[in-house]
């Protein structure tokens, strides 16, 4: 199986000790490529996912402020993010969106340096990577009235009336370990009526974990646990939805390299 790991954070703490095992267990688990997303501690460091894109050919990056950074960012943050957004191994701005759940940053925040940060997609043509936790409303509404090209919906935990509305808007739905939880059963039907060509997988490790390793520190290795629950939802072989969503990641995102 060839894979794209399509989000995850290997810049985090959590794989400071043993970062290259962890780098080796995924690409000898099939993992060819992946998408470190760049968020980090969020500003002013931009550019924790630049650094693997840098040290690795196979890793390419996001760069974003997670709307948990959000009260964070200053005009000198969204500056440097136009200027990293020319790093040719950036393939997409995020994560970025609303995290009502936590409220690490005043909601009036979040949804500004949410919009600010759509406009900087918008004027690079570069897809966006969303992340959004109970703020379904709020980020469509953001999305409707901002935005009209391509991203994807990260760690997509919605049922499919929120499947439906995210892909009337072109996304792409990327799944990850919480597919393979025994309560996600609206989630498996959301990944049931994606259409082939909308499909992503991702780990977001280190969160996140698949079952059988629920619980523990995720890594990309996991991503094939994921990737064999979607098959069997989808009445497919992992094989099959390996070449699928490599093939999706490549159209997606390789075409802004050139
Ligand atoms: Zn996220
Ligand atoms: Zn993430």
């Amino acid at each position: 199986m060839k894979l794209v790991d399509s989000h995850c954070h290997l810049d985090d703490k959590q794989f400071a000790a043993d970062r290259d095992a962890v780098i080796d267990r995924a690409r000898a688990a099939g993992v060819e490529r992946l998408m470190a997303i760049g968020t980090g501690d969020g500003p002013p460091d931009l550019e924790t996912a630049v650094r693997l894109a840098d040290a690795f050919p196979f890793f390419y990056a996001t760069v974003g402020v997670h709307p948990h950074d959000a009260s964070k960012a200053v005009d000198e943050s969204f500056d440097r993010l136009r200027d990293l957004l020319a790093h040719p191994k950036v393939l997409a701005l995020g994560e970025i969106g609303l995290d009502y759940h936590y409220d690490f940053s005043p909601r009036d925040t979040q949804r500004a340096v949410f919009v600010r940060q759509i406009e900087l997609a918008r004027e690079a043509g570069i897809p966006i990577v969303i992340h959004t936790r109970e703020a379904w409303t709020d980020t469509l509404q953001i999305l409707r009235e901002n935005y009209s090209g391509a991203g994807i919906f990260h760690c997509f935990t919605g049922g499919p009336a929120e499947a439906r509305e995210a892909l009337d808007l072109g996304f792409h739905l990327s799944f990850g370990g919480v597919l393979t939880f025994p309560k996600a059963e609206p989630v498996r039907e959301a990944a049931r009526l994606t259409p082939q060509d909308r499909l992503l997988v991702e780990t977001d490790a280190p969160y996140l974990a698949p079952v059988p390793h629920r619980g523990k520190r995720n890594e990309p290795a996991f991503l094939v646990d994921t990737v064999r629950k979607l098959a069997e939802i989808r009445g497919t072989s992992p094989e099959e939805l390996a070449a699928v969503t490599t093939r999706n990641f490549e159209r997606l995102c390789l075409r802004y390299t050139g």
